[in-house]
């Protein structure tokens, strides 16, 4: 049967999507249904028809999934910051775990026996130590701040977040109260001045917080009111920075960062370690499950203190200094100038004597290490990437992933 838009179908969701979109079959047809769970019958309105598969909406949940919780958000369902505020965190789990089997299974071709539980996040809201806001001006050029809805660029308004620690959702509140009555210092294309963002980040054992603006130039009017008035509010304020980003692409943040206030870096502890980190390196988002993250994968290399240990997109050099105890060398690899820099001074200020970071290409720097004959023991990829097939194309992907 073929579908048209406009039409309703009635659907079972039977799964999601990487997504986090349900999915529904109608005889051939596979529909997917944002803010859906499974084990929802639903009736949709069919919104655009592919060959086999098509996109709807939810026009009523005739009996709803046993995962469905009451969504405490009043934007969750157009709001593209997260996708799982519907469901219960058991969940949410469960469609997580089968996102990574079905990584493992389709595109990896390995044992889904491979795929151990989820290890559960301790926190489960105001978590997210890192929150990227747009700013602009809506159609009739009334400020607006929030998060992008879901697939698009359109900027909902939304001062707060369950997601977020309060304190950010706090400092955004009071600067939309300062921007409110200034639209002109809000970026457009037209004066590719003024503000376009403001990037937070927060380190939960320290309780700084990390203030970058970035605007379209170094000088777009703003006023250093602002921050004079933030930083005597909140005191947990270490460093304001300005980040200059003019150009029209999805990057938000531009190549100049100028630290205004305090020294531009923001501290945290992870694995009993002191971290820096800029405002340019990775850090990762949950900080708590972060730290079983990596205790997991220290256990799993089982080091013996006599390993050679490669830590490959290694960022601030978080994972391999949380290792560095236990093996002998350890060499990190990481493209951004800034996060290599971090990574330095991390491994010094905790005295880790025994690494060493290269700032580089992983797959080209992997390769040149490979040539000067160093043979890691142990190599940890997070995120795991196809650079790592450049060097090794001759061995057969199963046993790659196996000698990893
Ligand atoms: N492993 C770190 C960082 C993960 S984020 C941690 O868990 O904290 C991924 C990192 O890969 C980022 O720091 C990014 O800058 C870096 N990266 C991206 N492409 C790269 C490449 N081709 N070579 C090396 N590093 C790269």
């Amino acid at each position: 049967m073929m579908y048209q838009k406009n039409q309703i179908v009635e659907l079972n969701i039977t799964s999601l999507t990487s997504d986090g979109d349900g999915v529904g079959r109608a005889g051939e047809m596979v529909f997917f249904v944002p803010n859906t769970a499974v084990g929802d019958t639903i009736r949709a309105k069919v919104l655009k028809v592919k060959k086999n598969v098509g996109f709807a909406r939810v026009e009523e949940i005739i009996t709803p999934s046993p995962d469905r919780i009451e969504t405490d958000c009043p934007v969750s369902f157009s709001c593209g910051g997260c996708v799982y505020r519907h469901i219960s965190y058991e969940a949410e789990c469960r469609a997580k775990r089968q996102k990574v089997i079905d990584a493992v299974t389709r595109i990896g071709k390995l044992d889904a026996q491979l795929v151990r539980n989820i290890i559960p996040s301790k926190n489960i809201d105001g978590y997210r130590n890192k929150a990227m806001i747009p700013v602009g001006l809506d159609r009739d050029g009334e400020v607006v701040m929030g998060y992008y809805a879901r697939h698009s660029h359109h900027i909902m308004h939304c001062l707060r977040c369950q997601l977020s620690p309060p304190i950010f959702n706090d400092i955004i509140e009071d600067v939309y109260a300062f921007l409110r009555h200034r639209s002109s210092l809000i970026y457009t294309p037209q004066n590719r001045r003024g503000i376009r963002h403001l990037y937070l980040r927060y380190a939960e054992t320290t309780g700084d917080v990390m203030l970058c603006i970035v605007a379209g130039s170094r000088h777009f009017d703003g006023d250093a009111s602002l921050f004079y008035s933030l930083t005597e509010k909140y005191k947990q304020i270490k460093s304001i920075i300005l980040n200059v980003n003019a150009e029209d692409t999805n990057v938000i943040l531009g190549k100049h960062s100028y630290t205004v206030f305090g020294d531009g870096i923001i501290t945290d502890t992870l694995c009993g370690l002191r971290f820096e980190i800029a405002p340019e390196a990775f850090y990762q988002i949950n900080r708590t499950q972060a730290e079983s993250l990596y205790a997991k994968a220290k256990e799993y290399a089982d080091l013996s203190g006599k390993e050679t240990l490669i830590d490959l997109y290694c960022g601030a050099g978080t994972i391999g200094l949380s290792m560095a105890d236990q093996c002998k060398e350890l060499i990190g690899v990481e493209i951004i100038p800034e996060a290599i820099e971090n990574a330095k001074r991390n491994a010094s200020q905790n005295g880790v004597r025994n690494a060493r970071f290269i700032c580089g290409d992983a797959s080209q720097a992997a390769e040149e290490l490979r040539k000067k004959g160093i043979r890691p023991d142990v190599v940890v990829v997070d995120p795991p990437r196809k650079g790592l097939t450049h060097h090794r194309a001759d061995v057969p992907r199963q046993s790659r992933l196996r000698q990893l």
